[in-house]
């Protein structure tokens, strides 16, 4: 193994290291704050690009809200609970309405193989002020 692909080895664990126990659905500017503290010379660009190859191995999800990507360790089908006032992300556990999925979409000759459903409020320590 080269000197190369063992600085980009490190880079991917150091990445993986500051988003697998994370609940708090980071974005990809947060990650990159985290990872600089150990890798103080690496790029928003590489950091991007490592996420990106975990999403590809399946260790992580991303999502979009609004314009803005978001990581999740937890790979596991869930929902997303985006809080409209403190904008933290819960992760939720319902099995969306049987009807969403039995919908006229496969009559229709599509296949549906995930879904996301994205759920809006306020969290419990919002509505508690
Ligand atoms: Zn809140
Ligand atoms: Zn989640």
């Amino acid at each position: 193994m080269g000197r190369d692909s063992r600085r980009r080895t490190k880079q991917l664990e150091v990445v993986w290291d500051a988003v697998k126990d994370e609940t708090s659905h980071p974005t990809a500017d947060q990650i990159y704050d985290r990872v600089r503290k150990d890798l103080p010379n690496i790029s928003l660009g590489t950091v991007y690009r490592n996420l990106q190859k975990l999403v590809v191995e399946g260790k992580l999800q991303v999502f979009t809200l609004g314009r803005t990507q978001h990581f999740d360790p937890l790979i596991e089908q869930h929902q997303h609970f985006i809080c409209q006032n403190c904008e933290r992300v819960y992760d939720v556990f319902v099995v969306p309405d049987e009807g969403i999925l039995s919908s006229s979409l496969p009559r229709e000759g599509f296949t549906v193989t995930s879904h996301q459903l994205a759920l809006y409020g306020n969290c419990k320590a919002c509505s508690e002020k």
